[in-house]
C-alpha cells in the first residue's frame, strides 16, 4: 500500500496542483492543511500561460476561466508621467504565441477552482485543522506525523511532498535546505471597486484590460482586473529595511504617500485614497539549496524556493514543480531516488533563470537618474513582438510533457 501513498502537506497551490497531478497518475494521495479552513488572502494573481498550460492539463481551467479576466497586454509606464515605455501584446495574441491564456484572477478563485478539481478525485483525501509535524524516513519510505489539535495520528507513504510554504516545516525535516530570510522588500495590497468613484478615477490610468506596471526608483505599482473586470488589483512593491511585525499587518497609508510623492495623479493619490492597505513582508529562500531527500522527501513550490514577485512567476513554478514531480515519480515508482534527482537536475536550471529575471525586472523598474534614461530608450526602441519573443522560454514551457532522458554519450561521440 505504501507503495502508492502520498502524503502532502500544505493545501495552497502546490499542494492542491500536487494532489491531482498525483491521483491522475494513479496514486492515492493525503493533503494535510494546518489551516482550519482553506481560503487565500483577498488579492489577486497573474497566471501565466507556462500556468495555465498545467491547470488545461488538470482540468482546472474551465472553472478558472469563468471569473479570470484575459488581459490585452502587460504595459509598462513610467509613474512621474505616465509614460508608456513598453508593451507586451496578450490577450488573443498570447493564446497564439504560446499555446495558452494569460489570465488574471483573484487568488480565491484559483484556489476555489484548484479545490473543487481536486474533491472530484475518489482517491485525494484533504484534512484541514491537520499540521504535518515530524517524519520519520525508512529505506522504503516515509512515516509522517500529523498534529490533530494534539491528536498525533502517523501515515506511511512512498513520498512526502513539502508544499507548505516558505515557512516550511518538511524543509528542515527532510532535507539539508536553509531557512527563509527577509528579502528586503515589502508588497503594498489593496483592491478596488471598478465601479465605485475611486475605480472610475483610476480607469483612465489603469484601464481594466490591461496589466499596467508603474516604474519609479523608490516602488513599482502593479495594477490589473480581477472578478470579471468589478475590480482593480493593486500591489506596491517598495525597499523596506525592515520587515512588518505580521504579515497582511493594515500599513499607514502616509508611508506609502511618501514613497508615491512626486508621481503623477492619480498614483499620488492613491496611497490614500486606495486605503486600507495590508502589508506583506516578501520573505525568499534561494533555490540553489537541496530541494529532495533520497529516502523520500521533495519540496515544491514557496517551500523549496520562495522568489520576489518581479517576475509574478511564484506560483507559477509551484504549479510546474507539482506536475514535473507527480509524473516522474510515476515514470520511475521503484526508483525514487532516481526520480528525485532527476526532478531537481530538470526544475533548479528554470528556477534560477526565473530567479534572474526577477532580479532584471527590479533593475529596470526601480533605475533612476542615467540608467532609467538608458532604459527609457532601449524599452521604447523595441516592438510588441520583439518583448515578446524574449519570453518564449518562460511562457513557452510546457511542463506537462518530460523531455525525453538525455542520451548518454558513446565513446567516439
Ligand atoms: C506580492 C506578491 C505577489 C505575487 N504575485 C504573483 C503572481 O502574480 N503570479 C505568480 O505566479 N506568483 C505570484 N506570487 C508568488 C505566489 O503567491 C507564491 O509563490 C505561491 O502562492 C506559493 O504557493 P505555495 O503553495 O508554494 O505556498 P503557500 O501559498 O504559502 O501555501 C502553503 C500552505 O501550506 C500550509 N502549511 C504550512 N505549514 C504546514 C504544515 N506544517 N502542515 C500542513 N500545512 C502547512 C499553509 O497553511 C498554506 O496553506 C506573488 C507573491 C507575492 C508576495
Amino acid at each position: 500500500m505504501r507503495s502508492r501513498q502520498i502524503v502532502i502537506a500544505g493545501a495552497g497551490i502546490a499542494g492542491l496542483t500536487a494532489a491531482i497531478a498525483f491521483a491522475k497518475n494513479g496514486f492515492s494521495v493525503q493533503l494535510y492543511e494546518q489551516a482550519a479552513k482553506l481560503e487565500d488572502a483577498g488579492s489577486g494573481i497573474q497566471i501565466s500561460p507556462n500556468a495555465t498550460r498545467v491547470l488545461a492539463h488538470l482540468g482546472v481551467l474551465e472553472q478558472l476561466i469563468a471569473t479570470a479576466v484575459e488581459p490585452r497586454a502587460v504595459v509598462v509606464r513610467e509613474a512621474r508621467k505616465l509614460k508608456r515605455l513598453a508593451e507586451v501584446p496578450l490577450g488573443t495574441k498570447a493564446e497564439d504565441r504560446w499555446g495558452a491564456p494569460y489570465l488574471v484572477a483573484h487568488r480565491a478563485d484559483l484556489q476555489t477552482a484548484l479545490l473543487n478539481r481536486a474533491r472530484r478525485e475518489p482517491d485525494i483525501r484533504i484534512v484541514t485543522g491537520a499540521r504535518l509535524a515530524d517524519a520519520a524516513f525508512h529505506p522504503r519510505g516515509v512515516t509522517a506525523s500529523i498534529d490533530l489539535a494534539g491528536d498525533v495520528k502517523e501515515a506511511a507513504c512512498l513520498l512526502l511532498v513539502g508544499a507548505d510554504g516558505v515557512g516550511s516545516t518538511v524543509r528542515s525535516l527532510g532535507t539539508r535546505n536553509a531557512p527563509p530570510s527577509y528579502s528586503g522588500y515589502a508588497a503594498w495590497r489593496s483592491t478596488v471597486r471598478a465601479d465605485g468613484p475611486l475605480g472610475q478615477s483610476l480607469l483612465k490610468a489603469m484601464p481594466t484590460d490591461c496589466v499596467t506596471v508603474y516604474a519609479n526608483k523608490r516602488f513599482h505599482l502593479v495594477a490589473y482586473p480581477i472578478r470579471g473586470g468589478s475590480a482593480l488589483n493593486l500591489v506596491v512593491i517598495v525597499d523596506a529595511k525592515h520587515a512588518a511585525a505580521r504579515p497582511g499587518e493594515r500599513g499607514d497609508p502616509e508611508v506609502l504617500a511618501r514613497l508615491m510623492r512626486g508621481t503623477a495623479e492619480p498614483l499620488s493619490l492613491l496611497a490614500r485614497e486606495a486605503a486600507p492597505w495590508s502589508l506583506w513582508p516578501i520573505r525568499e529562500v534561494p533555490p540553489d539549496h537541496p530541494w529532495t531527500g533520497g529516502n523520500g522527501v521533495a519540496l515544491i513550490g514557496d517551500a523549496a524556493h520562495a522568489l520576489t514577485p518581479f517576475a509574478a512567476q511564484g506560483a507559477a513554478m509551484a504549479m510546474e514543480d507539482a506536475i514535473i514531480l507527480a509524473n516522474l515519480v510515476a515514470a520511475m515508482p521503484d526508483e525514487i531516488r532516481a526520480a528525485l534527482a532527476r526532478y531537481e537536475a530538470l526544475r533548479r536550471p528554470r528556477i534560477k533563470r526565473v530567479e534572474a529575471r526577477g532580479r532584471f525586472n527590479h533593475f529596470a523598474w526601480h533605475a533612476s537618474g542615467p540608467i532609467a534614461l538608458v532604459r527609457n530608450l532601449v524599452l521604447r526602441g523595441r516592438s510588441g513582438r520583439q518583448l515578446a519573443a524574449e519570453l518564449d522560454w518562460l511562457y513557452g514551457f510546457d511542463a506537462t510533457k518530460l523531455p525525453e532522458p538525455e542520451k548518454k554519450k558513446r565513446k567516439g561521440d
